[in-house]
């Protein structure tokens, strides 16, 4: 295979899970991406696989990943394949998401020994997702020790949310001790959405008010004024507001008791149920949005069931984030569903003239991967759906804390 020209100061995008791992070899500058993929089951028995593709070739290895060391050095086998050789590519960076933030993060963090500790110390925050991070963030160090490593935090864009915004009415001293408080999620998509919104409509970002609503398996939703988040959907996990893939979002807390005391339920159970096995899988059996589409326009009664009790919960915070942000400029769909399913925003803004807030059915329907306009030219909330691209904003702020101010 002959050798391919990366541009220097491309960077290497790391997000690791329990048993999966997504990279995203970008530049920065020309968005170019020249390889990315998936490395799924690390360390199960059976069924471990990568699907990578890089420059426009797709292909899926079924191979033993024992660990996410496995999983990195053989998706750097794949790219020596390719022609890519991660080592002497003269790399900016390697950009980690990491989820949880703390109380201690809220900026892009060259990782060192200390900020290491300083994750796996705040991880009991995020222990489904902090970990992994971490395991990640070892694994790709010892392939590339020489390319800095940048923590880029989920929580971070959040990190300013008002007092009364972030504070659950708990009693004071508890959640001091246990550093409880609303720290919101999905803050690189939240932030570089609102950004690009901004930049479409042709004005700052400091300037106008917006929700940005992202709906993918995870879902969440922000208030977003003059360009600072104000309240969002999540909470001290990820596992609060709207109805998710698998996730409850809002849930009354005395369920737990109910689910402890008479179900006889372990935290262990409780958190599992929560988190993987309700949302709109615990309602219909489905989780992807497509396959829910289908069945609603079927008829079928539990898809239809589970296909309104999602559109309460988004019509919610669309209610209470108009009334927090007083005046809003724009409404912004983003992340699989909001990106892609046009009944999910006609039906989540049906009816709302009265609010200054009309789609256009022909601009809705139209299927684009662009950031587009979808209201009339008479709604005074410009509806726009703005793909997001948590990649390349994890790749621009990792060069950006690299180069220094
Ligand atoms: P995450 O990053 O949280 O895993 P994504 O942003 O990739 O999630 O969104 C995944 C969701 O988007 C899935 O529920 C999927 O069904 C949905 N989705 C993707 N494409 C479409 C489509 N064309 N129509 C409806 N839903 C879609």
């Amino acid at each position: 295979m002959t050798r391919k020209t990366i541009a220097p100061g491309a960077v290497l995008v790391i997000n690791a899970g329990s048993s999966s791992l997504k990279y995203q070899l970008v530049d920065p500058l020309t968005e170019k991406v020249y390889a990315d993929g998936l490395a799924e089951r690390i360390g199960e028995a059976t069924g471990s696989a990568i699907k990578h593709e890089a420059f426009g070739r797709k292909r899926t290895v079924e191979v033993s990943l024992p660990d996410h060391q496995a999983a990195i050095g053989t998706v750097a086998e794949m790219l020596r394949e390719d022609g890519i050789f991660l080592v002497d590519a003269e790399l900016a960076a390697v950009g980690h998401r990491v989820v949880h933030g703390g109380r201690s993060f809220h900026a892009p963090t060259v990782i060192d020994d200390e900020v290491r500790a300083e994750i796996e110390r705040i991880a009991p925050l995020a222990p489904l997702h902090n970990p992994p991070n971490l395991v990640g963030i070892e694994a790709v160090s010892a392939l590339l020790p020489d390319v800095p490593a940048v923590a880029i935090f989920d929580t971070a864009f959040f990190h300013n949310l008002p007092d009364e915004s972030a504070t659950y009415a708990l009693d004071a001293e508890t959640a001091a001790k246990y550093a409880i408080r609303r720290y919101g999620f999905h803050g690189t998509s939240h932030q570089y959405v609102s950004r690009r919104a901004a930049e479409f409509l042709g004005r700052p970002v400091e300037e106008i008010n917006q929700i940005v609503l992202h709906l993918g398996n995870g879902a969440s939703v922000s208030a977003v004024q003059r360009g600072q988040p104000i309240d969002t959907s999540m909470g001290m996990t990820p596992l609060e507001g709207l109805v998710m893939g698998t996730r409850t979002g809002d849930i009354d807390p005395g369920i737990a008791f109910q689910l402890a005391r008479v179900g006889g339920m372990s935290v262990d159970e409780i958190d599992h149920l929560y988190n993987k096995q309700s949302g709109l899988k615990g309602l219909c059996g489905d989780n992807d949005f497509r396959t829910i589409l289908e069945r609603v326009d079927a008829g079928d009664p539990a898809a239809v069931a589970a296909y309104r009790v999602y559109l309460h919960r988004l019509r919610h915070y669309i209610g209470a984030y108009l009334i927090e942000l007083g005046a809003v400029d724009a409404l912004v769909f983003t992340a699989g569903v909001g990106e892609n399913a046009a009944a999910v925003r006609a039906d989540a803004l049906a009816d709302l003239q009265m609010y200054g807030i009309t789609i256009d059915p022909v601009r809705n329907a139209i299927r684009s991967g662009e950031a587009r306009r979808i209201s009339t030219d008479d709604s005074s909330v410009a509806v726009l759906v703005v793909p997001t691209n948590e990649e390349l904003a994890i790749a621009r702020q990792s060069v950006a804390v690299v180069a220094g101010p």
